[in-house]
């Protein structure tokens, strides 16, 4: 069984339009039409059994809607589990994650980079404490990104300093820890109460074998989780890249599927 924990998809109505403008940004092809049924397509090809939605509000006014699109998925495919999203800007973060919660939405994603807020920042600090409150997990994009190439928003630093004051969120940091600064990583962030996803983990984006083998060595191999970040990287590229990894087969098989199944709330 594979779960992946990090894809994006869009309202079938708004999916053409998206795809174009990020495909832009990043300067990469899309490698599906960003639609849920593009990505259950793909899923299937690539031996996916489940996949975890990141959807992300980009202004504090997208925020109803990203949440009421997270619903819809949720009523309409079994084999998908959204996330919801909250902006720095959201009026009463904790009233907006207890009705994800209560709507059976299973966590929140938030791109710092997307709202041009530190992830650090004290108006994200609400998000994390509702998050916290509600035992929702929270995914952050982690480190150098496409829409912000010269200001990182969530360093290491800015992320200790989050887990600093809110210990025992469950907090995933995208990109192995932080995309490009794995020595950071290693130095700063392995070992600590943090969740990583392998998103986008593969030669195509400049990760190496050595450097995931050491953050996973030095790292609880019960908070690793497989994810690609579809559409822009196929779960087959990332599942080649951890298959080929000098790691014990029982640890590939915790990052493919059964730390999700915890942190998910999944049966095992
Ligand atoms: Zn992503």
């Amino acid at each position: 069984m594979v779960i992946d924990f990090h894809t994006h998809i869009f309202p079938d109505k708004l999916a053409e339009k998206a795809i174009a403008k990020l495909s832009a940004i990043g300067g990469i092809p899309a490698l599906s039409d960003g639609k849920a049924d593009g990505l259950l397509k793909c899923m299937q090809e690539d031996g996916i059994d489940i996949s975890v939605v990141l959807n992300v509000a980009t202004n504090v006014e997208q925020v109803e809607n990203v949440n009421r699109f997270a619903a819809f998925i949720k009523e309409h495919y079994p084999n998908l589990i959204p996330f919801g999203s909250l902006h720095p800007q959201s009026e009463n973060p904790r009233k907006i994650v207890k009705a994800l919660k209560d709507g059976g939405i299973k966590g929140i994603k938030l791109h710092p980079d997307y709202v041009e807020t530190q992830v650090d920042d004290e108006r994200f600090a609400p998000v994390f404490a509702a998050a916290d409150e509600f035992d929702m997990p929270v995914v952050i994009h982690a480190g150098w990104d496409f829409k912000s190439p010269d200001h990182v928003h969530a360093s290491a630093d800015a992320i200790l300093k989050v887990i600093g004051r809110f210990p025992n969120l469950k907090l995933v940091c995208a990109h192995f820890g932080c995309n490009r600064f794995w020595d950071d990583v290693v130095k700063k962030l392995c070992g600590k109460n943090l969740y990583f996803d392998t998103a986008i983990a593969c030669e195509r984006f400049g990760m190496k074998r050595e450097t995931a083998e050491t953050i996973i060595k030095n790292h609880d191999d019960e908070k690793i989780l497989f994810g690609s970040d579809m559409p822009w990287c196929r779960a087959q590229e990332v599942l080649r890249f951890i298959d080929s990894l000098d790691i014990p087969g029982e640890q590939k098989e915790k990052i493919y599927y059964k730390n999700a199944k915890k942190l998910l709330g999944l049966p095992a």
